[in-house]
């Protein structure tokens, strides 16, 4: 026989069990005791389920994102013009400040391009810049 200190938990539980079923069994503060560690027991056997399903999905959301970076890197170098664009600009677009449309674009003067945006994000993104 094993110490009480020393028993495993398993050990412990199998004990408990066996003390509770011996007749003239009357100890409240070990009977509520173990009730408590019961239902720390349940609570952590939760939290592991629910963390263990967190990592699926995070390793799911993972490969995903993986995978479309590698479709965003493929479609960013596959568009025509996309090499020849200068940097902060979207290919076909050619504003003096990149991603900034110029003076004579009228109402759109001066406010981001959100073309360029989208391309500028995107590129990151097949670079693996972005999260
Ligand atoms: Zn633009």
């Amino acid at each position: 026989m094993t110490y009480v200190r020393e028993q495993s938990s398993t050990e412990l539980a199998v004990h408990m069990r066996s003390l509770q079923k011996m007749p003239g069994w009357h100890d409240p503060l070990a009977d509520r005791l173990w009730q408590e560690v019961e239902a720390l027991k349940a609570e952590v056997a939760g939290l592991r389920t629910g963390y263990e399903a967190y990592e699926r999905v995070n390793a799911e959301l993972k490969a995903e994102n993986e995978a479309l970076r590698g479709v965003m890197s493929a479609v960013v170098s596959e568009i025509p013009g996309a090499r020849i664009s200068r940097a902060g600009n979207a290919p076909g677009h050619c504003h003096s400040i990149p991603g900034v449309w110029d003076e004579d674009n009228g109402s759109k003067a001066g406010k981001e391009c959100a073309w360029c945006k989208v391309w500028n994000y995107a590129v990151s993104m097949g670079k693996g810049d972005r999260p």
